[in-house]
């Protein structure tokens, strides 16, 4: 392990100003390390246990971070930087306010300088450790986003429900994204219509493999480590290949533009047996991390159509997560604050099934979207949305239960970005918030976009017996138990018209068998 010491490590009153740099801030151009002189002044990274602890969390996930942040610690000690490095095996911290209270009173520096936290929980520790110990916190913005968050709450201000589409039509114009003049290029701002192919029965084919990264000698320390100290926590670590350098970043996004960006829009809802990633990016644990910045993603795409000639449906379908939902989310997740975190408009309290943590269950559509999370600490947006996140909501699990899940189980996972998919996209929490209706479906919908039902003892057709779909039984109680809430709003018309034509023996039949299934499960 290289360890870059400071000259004046130890010494109090020697230091001028301790830059804490977080799990995921790992990029050189940090707003936090602007200005560092490394004759005064020292950056500071902490691999505190309850990072890893506060929700059980993903072996994959675990090592994706400290493993990245080892490597970055490496980087800046070959570039010259002071680095004080409080490593897990060594310092054993309990929480990050710990450690920093530990070296706030060994180095007395006149100031801590930090970029914005990715979750409301760090950043009141911090503040609350800088302020409990005298010394100065400078809060820097994070430049790796399009918009701040000033941008998003003057955006948010007027309105009552957050419309993704305004939100992402507004930046396209500021940052002249897919622009011609005024209007948006090919006269079309969303090309979402074309991006819902499904892959048909002859499924998708070959699909060309995301590019590896074999757990270099770092990541085989860590990966030591994490077996050791968390040999309890869930998910598997053979197959762990993620980018953790911004090499590696660099490298898996040139792959995704050059192999799987041309197909990404039209196949980016389907779902196949055994094909985990298809033609999705694998680039959202990186952009989370750092590694890379948005912008430049955004650019390679943009680059790429112009050269290649590329379809407009791909790159807008690939734009409009970045620059739309990434960008979205994260203004939701700051302006809403805390208190978001614990929304449940829906008055869900069930437990979240054991199934989540072992995959197993007959049904094979979450049978294979949470192996895979198992496997990989990753699921694609559909996945995530509209088999797991419906199987909780239509089940009536708390929101917060699903929240932590989410959390800790994908690679990707920070705050910012999860809670908002979660709680509201997800679970309908925030009682309309960021979407106007629940996202909800039957077994139909995954029927359609995946083979899933094809190797399953369920049919997707049935809502009662012992051939019922899950899916399709806890839908139409889902929509009887919120009838009162839902029932008039004008794009849900046809999913009453439907529940109208069960009849009232069929939907009480339907109801009990929800029911039975509520309580086998929990
Ligand atoms: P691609 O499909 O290739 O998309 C490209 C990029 O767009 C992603 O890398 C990501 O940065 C961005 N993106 C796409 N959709 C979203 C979105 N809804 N919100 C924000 N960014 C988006 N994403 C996370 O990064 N971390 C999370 O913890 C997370 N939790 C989620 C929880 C739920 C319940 C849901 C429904 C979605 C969640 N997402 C999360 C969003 C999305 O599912 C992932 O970003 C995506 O699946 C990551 O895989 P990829 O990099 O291959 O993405
Ligand atoms: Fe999933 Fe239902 Fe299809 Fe089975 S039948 S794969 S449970 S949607």
């Amino acid at each position: 392990m290289t360890l870059t010491l400071h000259p004046n490590e130890g010494i109090p009153g020697q230091t001028r100003h301790l830059i804490v740099i977080l799990g995921d801030q790992l990029d050189q151009g940090s707003p936090a390390l602007g200005g560092l002189d490394p004759g005064q002044d020292l950056v500071w990274m902490c691999e505190a246990v309850e990072e890893s602890t506060h929700v059980p969390t993903h072996k994959a996930r675990l090592v994706l971070f400290l493993s990245a942040m080892r490597h970055f610690r490496d980087r800046l000690g070959e570039l010259g930087l002071p680095v004080r490095y409080r490593a897990l095996e060594t310092q054993s911290d309990p929480t990050l306010a710990a450690g920093l209270t530990a070296d706030l009173m060994a180095l007395r520096p006149n100031r801590v300088i930090l970029t914005r936290p990715g979750e409301h929980r760090v950043m009141e520790d911090l503040v609350a450790t800088c302020k409990a110990c005298g010394v100065e916190l400078e809060v820097r913005e994070d430049s790796h986003f399009i918009s701040s968050i000033d941008d998003f709450r003057r955006w948010a201000k007027p309105r009552k429900t957050l419309v993704l589409e305004h939100f992402y039509r507004s930046l396209r114009r500021r940052e002249g994204i897919l622009m011609d003049g005024k209007k948006p290029v090919g006269e079309l701002w969303s090309l979402d219509r074309q991006n819902r192919k499904t892959f048909g029965r002859k499924g998708p084919g070959l699909v060309p493999a995301p590019l590896c990264f074999p757990p270099d000698a770092t990541t085989q320390e860590v990966m030591e480590l994490v077996q050791a100290r968390f040999p309890g926590a869930p998910g598997r670590l053979d197959g762990f290949d993620w980018p953790v350098t911004r090499d590696q970043a660099l490298a898996a996004l040139d792959d995704f533009i050059d192999n799987r960006l041309p197909s990404f829009g039209p196949y980016q809802d389907a779902m196949w047996t055994g094909a985990p990633y298809l033609y999705h990016s694998r680039l959202s644990a990186a952009l989370n991390l750092k590694l890379l910045n948005p912008r430049e993603v955004i650019e390679a795409a943009l680059g790429a159509m112009v050269q290649r000639e590329l379809p407009l449906a791909s790159i807008e379908g690939f734009v409009r997560q970045i620059l739309g939902w990434r960008e979205y989310v994260r203004g939701v997740y700051w302006t809403e604050g805390p208190e978001y975190l614990s929304r449940n408009a829906l008055e869900a309290h069930q437990p979240l099934p054991r199934l989540y943590w072992d995959a197993q269950t007959p049904a094979a559509c979450l049978a294979a979207a949470l192996d895979q999370v198992l496997e990989h600490g990753y699921g694609h947006h559909i996945q995530r949305l509209m088999v797991t996140g419906l199987f909780a909501l239509l089940l009536g699990v708390k929101p917060q239960a699903v929240h932590a899940w989410y959390l800790g189980m994908y690679v990707d996972a920070v705050e910012w970005v999860e809670a908002p998919n979660t709680l509201g996209m997800s679970q309908y929490a925030d009682g309309g918030r960021l979407a106007s209706k629940p996202y909800v479906a039957s077994g139909a919908y995954i029927r359609r976009m995946s083979n899933y039902c094809d190797h399953c003892p369920y049919d997707p057709k049935v809502a009662t017996g012992p051939r019922a779909c899950p899916f399709t039984t806890l839908y139409w109680d889902f929509l009887a138990r919120h009838r009162s809430r839902f029932g008039r709003h004008p794009r849900t018309a046809l999913q009453w018209r439907q529940l109208d034509r069960l009849g009232a023996t069929d939907l009480s039949a339907v109801r009990q068998a929800a029911d039975d299934l509520r309580r086998s499960l929990s």
